[in-house]
Protein backbone atom coordinates (compact mmCIF):
# COMPACT_ATOMS: atom_id res chain seq x y z
CA UNK A 1 0.00 0.00 0.00
CA UNK A 2 1.55 3.26 -1.15
CA UNK A 3 1.91 6.17 1.27
CA UNK A 4 1.44 8.94 -1.07
CA UNK A 5 4.22 10.41 -0.21
CA UNK A 6 6.08 10.89 -3.64
CA UNK A 7 9.57 11.58 -2.12
CA UNK A 8 9.21 8.11 -0.77
CA UNK A 9 7.50 6.26 -3.64
CA UNK A 10 9.05 4.16 -6.87
CA UNK A 11 8.34 4.47 -10.38
CA UNK A 12 6.15 1.28 -9.66
CA UNK A 13 5.02 2.49 -7.33
CA UNK A 14 3.78 5.63 -8.98
CA UNK A 15 2.42 4.30 -12.17
CA UNK A 16 -0.12 2.09 -9.89
CA UNK A 17 -1.37 5.08 -7.62
CA UNK A 18 -3.08 7.02 -10.14
CA UNK A 19 -3.71 9.52 -8.14
CA UNK A 20 -7.34 11.44 -7.54
CA UNK A 21 -5.74 15.01 -5.97
CA UNK A 22 -2.47 16.34 -5.86
CA UNK A 23 -0.90 18.40 -2.99
CA UNK A 24 2.26 21.19 -3.09
CA UNK A 25 3.35 22.64 -0.16
CA UNK A 26 4.79 25.94 0.18
CA UNK A 27 6.61 27.30 3.11
CA UNK A 28 9.12 29.60 3.23
CA UNK A 29 12.49 30.18 5.21
CA UNK A 30 13.25 33.04 7.10
CA UNK A 31 14.34 34.11 10.86
CA UNK A 32 12.24 33.74 13.56
CA UNK A 33 13.49 35.25 15.96
CA UNK A 34 16.15 34.16 19.46
CA UNK A 35 14.23 31.12 19.78
CA UNK A 36 13.08 29.26 16.39
CA UNK A 37 14.88 28.48 13.38
CA UNK A 38 14.76 29.55 10.10
CA UNK A 39 13.48 26.45 8.44
CA UNK A 40 9.86 26.88 10.60
CA UNK A 41 7.60 27.76 8.02
CA UNK A 42 8.86 25.06 6.10
CA UNK A 43 8.69 22.18 8.87
CA UNK A 44 5.23 23.65 9.52
CA UNK A 45 3.87 22.98 5.80
CA UNK A 46 5.49 19.95 4.89
CA UNK A 47 4.37 18.01 8.57
CA UNK A 48 0.89 19.00 8.04
CA UNK A 49 0.87 18.01 4.28
CA UNK A 50 2.43 14.91 4.94
CA UNK A 51 -0.54 13.55 7.85
CA UNK A 52 -3.28 15.40 5.89
CA UNK A 53 -2.25 13.25 2.63
CA UNK A 54 -1.70 9.77 4.88
CA UNK A 55 -5.12 10.57 7.35
CA UNK A 56 -6.56 10.81 3.75
CA UNK A 57 -5.24 8.17 2.01
CA UNK A 58 -5.99 6.15 5.33
CA UNK A 59 -9.57 7.03 4.66
CA UNK A 60 -9.50 5.87 0.67
CA UNK A 61 -8.57 8.75 -1.08
CA UNK A 62 -6.31 8.93 -2.84
CA UNK A 63 -3.98 11.75 -2.90
CA UNK A 64 -0.11 12.25 -4.05
CA UNK A 65 1.93 14.58 -1.83
CA UNK A 66 4.82 16.63 -4.36
CA UNK A 67 7.33 18.10 -2.67
CA UNK A 68 7.38 20.98 -0.02
CA UNK A 69 8.61 23.82 -1.86
CA UNK A 70 10.89 25.85 0.87
CA UNK A 71 11.26 29.35 -0.67
CA UNK A 72 9.11 31.66 -1.23
CA UNK A 73 8.25 35.69 -0.87
CA UNK A 74 10.27 37.85 1.55
CA UNK A 75 10.61 41.37 -0.06
CA UNK A 76 9.55 42.41 3.16
CA UNK A 77 12.11 40.48 5.29
CA UNK A 78 15.90 41.67 3.05
CA UNK A 79 16.92 43.66 6.00
CA UNK A 80 17.89 40.07 7.79
CA UNK A 81 20.72 37.81 6.81
CA UNK A 82 20.08 35.10 4.43
CA UNK A 83 15.90 35.36 4.47
CA UNK A 84 15.54 33.28 1.40
CA UNK A 85 13.62 35.20 -1.09
CA UNK A 86 12.60 34.70 -4.79
CA UNK A 87 10.52 37.39 -6.66
CA UNK A 88 6.69 37.75 -7.04
CA UNK A 89 6.78 36.72 -10.75
CA UNK A 90 9.59 33.69 -10.43
CA UNK A 91 7.33 32.66 -7.53
CA UNK A 92 4.09 32.62 -10.07
CA UNK A 93 6.54 31.23 -13.14
CA UNK A 94 7.59 27.92 -10.49
CA UNK A 95 4.24 27.36 -9.72
CA UNK A 96 2.66 27.52 -12.91
CA UNK A 97 5.66 25.43 -14.48
CA UNK A 98 4.47 22.76 -11.66
CA UNK A 99 0.83 22.92 -12.58
CA UNK A 100 1.32 23.00 -16.03
CA UNK A 101 3.25 20.07 -15.41
CA UNK A 102 1.20 17.95 -13.13
CA UNK A 103 -1.88 18.53 -15.53
CA UNK A 104 0.81 16.91 -18.25
CA UNK A 105 0.80 13.97 -16.34
CA UNK A 106 -2.75 13.41 -15.47
CA UNK A 107 -3.65 15.56 -12.05
CA UNK A 108 -6.91 17.14 -12.81
CA UNK A 109 -7.58 18.05 -8.98
CA UNK A 110 -4.69 20.19 -7.00
CA UNK A 111 -4.47 21.60 -3.54
CA UNK A 112 -1.67 24.40 -3.34
CA UNK A 113 -1.27 24.48 0.57
CA UNK A 114 0.29 27.18 2.24
CA UNK A 115 1.88 27.42 4.87
CA UNK A 116 3.79 31.33 5.02
CA UNK A 117 1.61 34.48 4.89
CA UNK A 118 4.06 36.41 2.53
CA UNK A 119 3.16 33.66 -0.54
CA UNK A 120 -0.94 33.93 -0.01
CA UNK A 121 -1.12 36.92 -2.77
CA UNK A 122 0.85 35.37 -5.10
CA UNK A 123 -0.45 32.04 -4.67
CA UNK A 124 -4.26 33.82 -5.12
CA UNK A 125 -2.93 35.88 -8.22
CA UNK A 126 -1.48 32.53 -9.64
CA UNK A 127 -4.56 30.41 -9.90
CA UNK A 128 -5.94 33.35 -11.79
CA UNK A 129 -3.01 33.29 -13.72
CA UNK A 130 -3.72 29.63 -14.17
CA UNK A 131 -7.29 29.69 -14.55
CA UNK A 132 -6.77 32.05 -17.28
CA UNK A 133 -4.78 29.24 -19.46
CA UNK A 134 -7.41 26.54 -18.90
CA UNK A 135 -11.10 26.14 -21.09
CA UNK A 136 -14.26 27.41 -19.42
CA UNK A 137 -15.33 23.82 -18.85
CA UNK A 138 -13.18 20.88 -17.81
CA UNK A 139 -9.81 22.56 -16.96
CA UNK A 140 -7.65 21.81 -14.65
CA UNK A 141 -9.36 22.25 -10.65
CA UNK A 142 -6.65 24.68 -8.39
CA UNK A 143 -7.26 25.75 -5.04
CA UNK A 144 -5.39 26.96 -1.84
CA UNK A 145 -5.97 25.77 1.44
CA UNK A 146 -3.64 26.93 4.92
CA UNK A 147 -3.95 25.80 8.35
CA UNK A 148 -7.81 26.28 9.71
CA UNK A 149 -8.96 28.95 12.43
CA UNK A 150 -8.68 27.83 15.80
CA UNK A 151 -12.31 26.37 16.53
CA UNK A 152 -10.92 24.80 20.15
CA UNK A 153 -12.78 26.48 23.53
CA UNK A 154 -10.69 27.78 25.17
CA UNK A 155 -9.00 28.34 22.20
CA UNK A 156 -5.20 26.30 22.23
CA UNK A 157 -3.03 29.53 21.57
CA UNK A 158 -3.19 32.18 24.23
CA UNK A 159 -1.41 34.79 22.68
CA UNK A 160 -1.75 34.87 18.75
CA UNK A 161 0.78 36.18 16.84
CA UNK A 162 1.71 36.56 13.38
CA UNK A 163 5.33 35.57 13.68
CA UNK A 164 7.44 33.33 16.00
CA UNK A 165 4.87 33.96 18.79
CA UNK A 166 3.02 31.13 20.85
CA UNK A 167 1.60 29.51 18.17
CA UNK A 168 4.59 28.69 15.54
CA UNK A 169 6.72 27.69 18.88
CA UNK A 170 4.42 25.42 20.01
CA UNK A 171 4.29 23.85 16.71
CA UNK A 172 8.42 23.06 16.60
CA UNK A 173 8.13 22.33 20.09
CA UNK A 174 6.01 19.22 18.62
CA UNK A 175 8.28 19.02 15.43
CA UNK A 176 11.52 19.40 16.31
CA UNK A 177 11.87 20.04 20.20
CA UNK A 178 15.87 20.24 19.72
CA UNK A 179 15.80 23.01 17.56
CA UNK A 180 13.84 25.43 19.76
CA UNK A 181 16.43 27.54 22.42
CA UNK A 182 13.75 27.60 25.05
CA UNK A 183 16.12 29.85 27.42
CA UNK A 184 15.14 32.19 24.84
CA UNK A 185 11.65 32.33 24.73
CA UNK A 186 10.40 35.78 26.06
CA UNK A 187 7.85 38.79 24.97
CA UNK A 188 9.05 39.79 21.88
CA UNK A 189 7.81 43.28 21.07
CA UNK A 190 6.05 44.58 17.83
CA UNK A 191 7.30 47.69 16.54
CA UNK A 192 4.46 50.40 16.43
CA UNK A 193 2.74 52.30 13.35
CA UNK A 194 3.13 56.23 13.30
CA UNK A 195 -0.51 56.07 11.01
CA UNK A 196 -2.83 54.52 12.86
CA UNK A 197 -5.46 54.33 9.89
CA UNK A 198 -3.40 52.06 8.40
CA UNK A 199 -3.41 49.54 11.42
CA UNK A 200 -7.44 48.63 10.39
CA UNK A 201 -8.45 45.47 8.40
CA UNK A 202 -9.52 47.47 5.07
CA UNK A 203 -6.09 49.04 3.93
CA UNK A 204 -3.15 47.20 2.60
CA UNK A 205 0.42 47.80 2.63
CA UNK A 206 3.43 45.46 2.17
CA UNK A 207 4.93 45.37 6.28
CA UNK A 208 8.79 46.14 6.29
CA UNK A 209 9.15 43.23 8.69
CA UNK A 210 11.90 44.45 10.79
CA UNK A 211 9.73 47.40 11.67
CA UNK A 212 6.54 45.24 11.97
CA UNK A 213 8.74 42.50 14.69
CA UNK A 214 11.90 44.15 15.06
CA UNK A 215 13.37 40.87 16.79
CA UNK A 216 12.40 38.55 14.27
CA UNK A 217 9.40 37.16 16.31
CA UNK A 218 6.75 38.42 17.39
CA UNK A 219 4.28 38.13 21.02
CA UNK A 220 4.23 36.39 24.14
CA UNK A 221 6.04 33.07 23.25
CA UNK A 222 6.50 31.77 26.80
CA UNK A 223 3.44 29.34 27.53
CA UNK A 224 4.43 27.42 24.08
CA UNK A 225 4.40 23.78 24.55
CA UNK A 226 4.57 20.67 22.71
CA UNK A 227 1.17 19.78 23.78
CA UNK A 228 -0.16 22.82 22.09
CA UNK A 229 2.00 21.85 18.63
CA UNK A 230 0.81 18.31 18.69
CA UNK A 231 -2.86 19.50 18.99
CA UNK A 232 -2.03 22.25 15.89
CA UNK A 233 -0.83 19.61 14.02
CA UNK A 234 -3.74 17.15 14.50
CA UNK A 235 -6.40 20.25 13.86
CA UNK A 236 -4.39 21.02 10.35
CA UNK A 237 -4.08 17.55 9.27
CA UNK A 238 -7.79 16.68 10.05
CA UNK A 239 -8.82 20.14 8.23
CA UNK A 240 -6.49 19.00 5.02
CA UNK A 241 -7.43 15.61 4.95
CA UNK A 242 -11.39 16.21 4.76
CA UNK A 243 -10.76 18.10 1.87
CA UNK A 244 -8.48 15.64 0.14
CA UNK A 245 -10.84 12.92 1.11
CA UNK A 246 -13.58 15.07 -0.44
CA UNK A 247 -12.26 16.19 -3.27
CA UNK A 248 -10.76 12.89 -4.35
CA UNK A 249 -14.14 11.29 -3.81
CA UNK A 250 -16.21 13.77 -5.88
CA UNK A 251 -16.71 12.35 -9.49
CA UNK A 252 -15.22 14.53 -12.47
CA UNK A 253 -17.47 16.08 -14.79
CA UNK A 254 -16.94 19.20 -16.66
CA UNK A 255 -18.52 21.27 -14.12
CA UNK A 256 -16.06 20.19 -11.41
CA UNK A 257 -16.34 21.30 -8.48
CA UNK A 258 -19.76 22.33 -9.20
CA UNK A 259 -22.57 19.80 -9.69
CA UNK A 260 -23.55 19.52 -13.73
ZN1 LIG B 1 6.65 31.62 10.23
Amino acid sequence: MSTGILMEMTIEEVRAFRPEVVVVGIGSVEPHGPALPYGTDYFICDATVRAGVQQANARGARALMYPTLPVGNNVNFRAWPFACRIRVQTLMQVLLDILQALAEDGARKIVIYNSHGGNTDTLRATLRAFADTQPADGGVFVCMSSSPPDRSDPPIIQHPSPHGGESETSWIMHLHPDLVRTDKLDVFPFGQLAVEALSGPNTYFVRPWHRTVPLSAGGDARESSAEKGQRLLEAAAADLAELLVQLSQAKWTEAFPFNP
